[in-house]
């Protein structure tokens, strides 16, 4: 297999809902994105709760939606088109603890399809990578626990306490809505047109983490917030947290 194919499709398959909607078709991690989910979904990290701040905002100042919402505003400044629907840069978590799942919702550039490949199949270029390469010249086995939380690991992070991962995304470059979806211990992702109208956002992404078992506590609000406080200070963009009406 050659693991330097970028986001290497190997097989189309027919959605099961709808047959007018169109098929999700299935892509192959490339092999380093597949080692690092590895390495997240079964690492014994204790601190798993560094994925918000990887979701929301990186250390490093690499940002997700965060920087999502950055260059948007970096854009419009000669793209002013771009802001045009009036909507406002935040950022959302939605919480629904009964069910341990969370949504995080950003106003930001959002991904085309072609971008969801390049980003969320491939290795990304910052701390990711480092955390890799750091991996590979430790010499103790153990040792990418301590590394996960070290360079951060980026959007994969999400796998730290998720089963299930959807991202719903929606860039201006597109006048279409597109879904990834991947799971922990799984090799490959699909990716669909979101045909849902009650899914459908103007601008921006969706993360939904469907919680593992162990991990559903995360989905309480309270905990969410007292995250969100620690690790968003400088975030310049308003985050707003709620629960999911019971
Ligand atoms: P990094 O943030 O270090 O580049 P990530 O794994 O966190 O690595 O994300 C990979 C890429 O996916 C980002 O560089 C960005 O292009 C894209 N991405 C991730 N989250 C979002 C988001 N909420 N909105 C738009 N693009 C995103
Ligand atoms: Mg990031």
């Amino acid at each position: 297999r050659n693991g330097l194919l970028l986001g290497n499709r190997y097989e189309s398959t027919a959605a099961a809902s709808d047959a007018s909607d169109p098929p999700a078709e299935k892509f192959e991690y490339q092999a380093e994105v597949s080692r690092l989910m590895d390495l997240i979904v079964h690492s014994l990290y204790s601190n798993k709760e560094v994925f918000l701040r990887e979701l929301i905002r990186h250390v490093t100042s690499y940002y997700n939606a965060s920087d999502a919402l950055d260059k948007l505003r970096f854009l419009s400044v000669t793209e002013p088109q771009l802001l045009k629907d009036g909507l406002d840069l935040d950022i959302r978590i939605q919480t629904d603890k009964d069910n341990g799942i969370i949504h995080l919702t950003d106003s930001g550039i959002g991904m085309t399809r072609q971008e969801l490949v390049d980003c969320l199949g491939t290795i990304a270029q910052s701390g990711t990578a480092k955390f890799l390469k750091a991996v590979k010249e430790s010499k103790d086995s153990g040792a990418d626990s301590n590394l996960i939380g070290q360079f951060g690991v980026g959007f994969y992070s999400a796998f730290l306490v998720s089963d299930r991962v959807v991202v719903s995304t929606k860039s201006p470059k597109s006048d279409k809505q597109y879904v990834w979806e991947g799971k922990a211990d799984a090799s490959s992702y699909t990716i669909r047109e979101e045909t849902d109208p009650e899914k459908l956002i103007p601008r921006g992404t969706r993360l939904t983490l469907y919680l593992k078992r162990d991990d559903k506590d995360f989905a309480h609000p309270e905990r969410v917030q007292k995250l969100v406080k620690n690790y968003s200070q400088f975030v310049s963009f308003p985050i707003y947290t709620w629960q999911e009406k019971g």
